[in-house]
């Protein structure tokens, strides 16, 4: 595992961030989680162009230490140094270090960054089947940014968990806006749909990706807003993310989806995603 702060490549366990750290005291920033396959970040560009997209919505302008190159080529310094193939690269950006105060100091931003060995990497379907449960979002709203503050999806994600299920799929005006780290997609008679984006969802990186594979498949997809019987009554549900991929939904609540099994639809996606994000990562 690699650490990263400030200018230094450190170790994970290292006590480097000051109290006054408007990251560790406001939550004050930004990230991003880009994957590694075969030691080449998949999608960095469109990775980097959200992460430029969650500063400026926060008004945290850019420094030297966070513009795009700079950014790159810690990125590229820090998968190099992990020597992973399989990686999970978190990089987070703050508002800096300066005496606790609310209003926004004049200092340069805080990076940091650590390159991990990454965990889901099952290629088989069948290993990767989750469950969910749907939860009220008690978020903000301006999850179209993404931003250190996770409260509300850590409280979900845990209320799930201690639930016996996987991952929270939560609803907010009678409608599904999206997982708790990851965007929900569901099948009803061979056509896809997904949720329209707004400021009440992340523009997944993923869920683009499926989007445009799922036309490239010519799988008939439509954004459109999904309420939570669309989902139980779905014949197939899967969430996506840059750590998950594509991840099949079993069961939502107490009702099984597609007898309990990865569908048709789901699987082909499945396999299409990993082929994409393999094969992009050996030019
Ligand atoms: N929605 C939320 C709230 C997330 O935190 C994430 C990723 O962690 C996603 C969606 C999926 O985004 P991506 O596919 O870019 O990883």
């Amino acid at each position: 595992t690699i650490g990263y702060f400030n200018g230094e490549f450190i170790s994970t366990d290292d006590s480097v961030i000051p109290i006054d750290e408007r990251g560790h005291q406001f939550g004050d920033g930004v990230y991003e989680v880009i994957r590694t396959y075969n030691g080449i970040p998949f999608k960095l560009e469109e990775h980097l162009d959200r992460l430029e997209m969650s500063m400026k919505a926060i008004q945290l302008p850019q420094s030297a230490n966070t513009e795009r190159e700079h950014l790159r080529f810690i990125i590229y310094q820090g998968i190099e140094k992990s020597q992973l193939q399989n990686a999970d690269v978190y990089i987070q950006i703050t508002r800096g270090i300066a005496t606790r105060q609310h209003l926004f100091p004049n200092v340069p931003a805080s990076v940091s960054m650590t390159v991990r060995s990454s965990k889901f990497s099952a290629n088989n379907i069948h290993d990767r089947v989750m469950t969910a449960m749907l939860h009220e979002d008690e978020r903000w709203k301006n999850c179209y940014i993404k931003s250190l503050n996770l409260l509300p999806n850590i409280l979900a994600k845990q209320t799930a968990t201690d639930a016996g299920f996987g991952e929270a799929i939560l609803i907010r005006d009678h409608y599904i806006s999206e997982g708790t780290s990851s965007n929900v997609f569901i099948v009803k008679e061979e056509t896809l749909y997904t949720p329209p984006l707004s400021h009440h969802i992340l523009a997944g990186v993923t869920r683009k990706t499926i989007l445009d594979l799922a036309s490239s498949l010519s799988i008939p997809c439509e954004e459109t807003e999904i309420t939570p019987e669309d989902v139980k009554n779905a014949d197939e549900v899967f969430i996506t993310s840059t750590t998950l991929e594509v991840t099949p939904i079993i069961k939502v609540d107490d009702q099984m989806i597609s007898h309990g099994q990865p569908g048709k639809i789901t699987t082909k996606i499945f396999n299409s995603f990993l082929n994409e994000a393999k094969c992009t990562s050996t030019f």
